[in-house]
């Protein structure tokens, strides 16, 4: 199959949009209509990734970290980010990167760890803002419905766990057409009054152009009028970090015990206990320091994250137990998601996880 076919699947689970501003996830290397049969699965893409690549036939290394996030101004391997890059359009190797925008999904890093760690009611921890937009369009009362469906398909109107939300007004429209027009109700050069219907609904920036095409082909008028705001309100279900319960009360030792087992955490370095069991848990794949306000604030008793400088911890004071087990740790089941939503929705190719271990950080005990 071709590599666009992957890679829009890619974008359907995580969307470029959802991608933080300093990422680079998308297709960094390799053309999309590159054919593909074997795909190989990783954190990060190394030079031993590709070289993996090389010896086990795949055309594409599908990783969550980008190996690019800048500029790059020359080509002479003179850096390992270089090299990588130099090697994979030699061997002819796509590279593709699905970094924050993977992270911000419900079902995506964070939620693999709260699986993992068996928690309950999750929740994201902080809901992403500026992603959600109002559509208001006008329709003749006869072709509501039809436009309503087009816009619900398109995936408009989702609202948590409802979908097809709509407000719809009554009202009357005007127009008069000018000498080349070709209205659908109405002549030419007289003003028509129509009763109309006001249909209102919210749906995600990403699928803009999808729903405006939506619109526009559904619509019977020749010019169609409609509105888009842009809306303040947190997309509840897309955003960083992730907050659940442990489903009995466990005192904070055993439950770190836990975490470094299930986690495979060869260390966890953390902030004094604060003698309370363990109920609420609050994650975050990678570099999580950010969000200790709204982990406090959701009340977790613990954080479970990576990257914490020795300063940061000092923020726990007292409300909280900070838990940093390792960046790589925290999202080495990444992989293992990739892997099993691309195996549901691709079975003909064939998918490898990579044998390297990517991570930089070695512990010496
Ligand atoms: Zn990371």
């Amino acid at each position: 199959m071709k590599l666009s076919q992957l890679t829009t699947y890619l974008e359907t689970l995580a969307p470029l949009a959802y991608q933080e501003d300093y990422d680079n996830a998308g297709l960094i290397v390799g053309h999309p209509d590159q054919d593909i049969t074997q795909a190989l699965i990783s954190l990060d893409c190394t030079e031993a990734v590709v070289d993996e690549a090389i010896a086990t036939h795949c055309q594409v290394i599908i990783s969550h970290h980008p190996i690019v996030f800048k500029g790059l101004k020359k080509f002479n391997g003179k850096t390992y980010v270089e090299r990588v890059v130099e090697k994979a359009i030699r061997h002819n190797i796509a590279i593709y990167a699905i970094h924050t925008n993977l992270d911000n999904m419900l079902e995506g890093v964070n939620a693999r760890i709260c699986e993992t760690l068996r928690l309950t009611n999750c929740h994201i921890l902080a809901p992403k803002q500026n992603i959600l937009k109002k559509l208001v369009t006008y329709v003749p009362a006869t072709h509501a419905d039809q436009v309503r469906n087009a816009l619900f398909v398109a995936g408009a109107g989702h609202i948590g766990n409802y979908t097809e939300t709509s407000f719809n007004s009554e009202g009357t429209g005007t127009f008069k057409g000018g000498e080349d027009s070709n209205p659908y109700v109405g002549e030419p050069g007289v003003r028509h009054a129509e009763n109309e219907i006001k249909i209102e609904t919210v749906y995600p920036v990403n699928l803009e152009s999808k729903v405006i095409m939506a619109l526009i082909l559904a619509h019977p008028y020749e010019e169609v009028a409609y509105d888009l705001f842009p809306l303040t309100n947190q997309h509840q279900q897309i955003g960083s970090g992730m907050a659940g319960e442990l489903t009995e009360p466990t005192d904070a030792k055993s439950f770190l015990y836990t975490v470094k087992t299930k986690m495979n955490a060869a260390v966890i370095r953390h902030t004094e206990l604060t003698g309370k069991p363990i109920k609420k848990v609050a994650v975050c794949g990678g570099a999580g320091g950010f969000l200790l306000k709204q982990a406090i604030a959701a009340g977790a008793d613990i954080f479970i994250t990576a990257d914490y400088k020795y300063h940061e911890f000092f923020d726990a004071e007292g409300k909280i137990i900070i838990a940093d087990i390792g960046h790589y740790e925290s999202e080495q089941f990444t992989q293992q998601l990739l892997y099993d939503k691309l195996h549901a929705k691709f079975p003909a190719v064939s998918l490898k996880l990579t044998v390297v271990n990517t991570n930089p950080v070695r512990y010496f005990m």
